[in-house]
């Protein structure tokens, strides 16, 4: 079995549905769509997508002397059962700070990989620093860019067989000195389906595989610091934070499998809780609620505009599903 065989078969020990080594080479192609993203705007207010745009692309900017980038996917999906007549919080963020569950499986795996390699230099990477983990998840071969701009797997991958599917994952990545064989790009295509652009309620995506943050609810609920204009505050109908419409419709997902990661099991006072309750919250009452969970990293400020508006638009149409696409 080749050493890369091995760090395979130990990420998955782990609890990686998925995995894949990229070159450690600079990816213009990656950068120049970047730069033209953020040449349109779609960055939002989000300036620190701005800054150095070429560290994201290429690894030996953090790792002089890097080789390979390995990248490595979790599943997280719980199954949601949401009610329109409670407040949505994005699946993602219902168990645990997933920026500090993900990072310490690295950290696990940095070490099995010791025991098999001896000492190494590398760097850890999970959504907090400047590099394109989703492009390099795509290079590394774990899955392809869908539509609505997620990486999706595609079924019947080689990977974990049973957790690695759809979009629903959260994606870390390793830059290392050692020399691994790399993956081919993931390959597949959304075909002729566009059922996440018929079901964003602000029409947000705006080509393939691109989001203007500008119109996007997830950006606006988590990102914005000021004021949501009121078309999209509209459309946020129960979302407290975060978005999940363009992956829930996405045929991709259909198969997902709730994730077995006891940190990402959703949080009772999560799911569980009442519009009038975060509403009312304190900045006290927030900081111990969402301690160890993603939305503790984001403002108490931002948190309760987000709850206000999904209180007024809940009292509105308390008929209330799921936003509509606007007419
Ligand atoms: S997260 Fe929501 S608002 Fe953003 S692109 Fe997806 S469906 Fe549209
Ligand atoms: S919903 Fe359809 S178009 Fe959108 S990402 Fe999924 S497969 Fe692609």
């Amino acid at each position: 079995m080749t050493l890369k065989q091995q760090i395979e078969n130990e990420a998955y020990k782990l609890g990686f549905s998925a995995f894949g080594v990229a070159l450690a080479e600079y990816d213009p192609v990656g950068h120049s769509k970047h730069l033209s993203w953020l040449g349109r705007g779609y960055q939002g207010s989000m300036e620190y997508l701005e800054r150095g745009p070429r560290r994201r692309f290429d690894p030996r900017v953090h790792l002089p002397g890097a080789r390979s980038v390995i990248a490595c996917a979790m599943n997280y999906y719980s199954n949601p059962e949401d009610t329109p007549s409670n407040p949505y919080v994005s699946i993602y963020a219902r168990g645990e700070n997933y920026h500090a569950v993900v990072r310490d499986k690295l950290e696990a795996l940095v070490g099995e990989i010791k025991h098999l390699a001896g000492d190494f230099e590398y760097r850890t990477f999970v959504d907090t620093s400047a590099f394109a983990e989703k492009a390099w998840a795509r290079k590394a071969g774990i899955g392809f860019i869908g539509r609505n701009a997620m990486l999706i797997i595609p079924p019947k991958k080689k990977h974990n067989p049973t957790a690695a599917r759809g979009s629903f994952h959260f994606l870390g990545v390793i830059i290392t000195d050692l020399a691994l064989e790399p993956d081919s790009p993931g390959i597949g295509t959304c075909g002729e389906c566009s059922r996440c652009i018929d079901a964003c309620p602000t029409d947000a995506i705006v080509d393939d595989g691109i989001v203007d943050s500008n119109l996007c609810i997830s950006y606006h609920t988590t990102q914005n610091k000021d004021e949501i204009p009121r078309d999209i505050a509209a459309a946020m109908s129960n979302m407290v934070f975060g978005c999940d419409i363009c992956q829930l419709v996405c045929p991709y997902n259909s198969r997902s499998v709730v994730a077995t990661e006891p940190h990402l099991r959703p949080d009772p006072q999560i799911v569980g809780c009442e519009i009038d309750e975060l509403v009312n919250m304190t900045e006290r009452d927030f900081d111990s609620r969402f301690a160890n969970n993603s939305i503790g990293e984001f403002s108490f400020k931002m948190f309760i505009r987000n709850a206000k508006i999904a209180y007024t638009n809940m009292r509105n149409t308390l008929n209330g599903n799921l936003p509509k696409k606007k007419a």
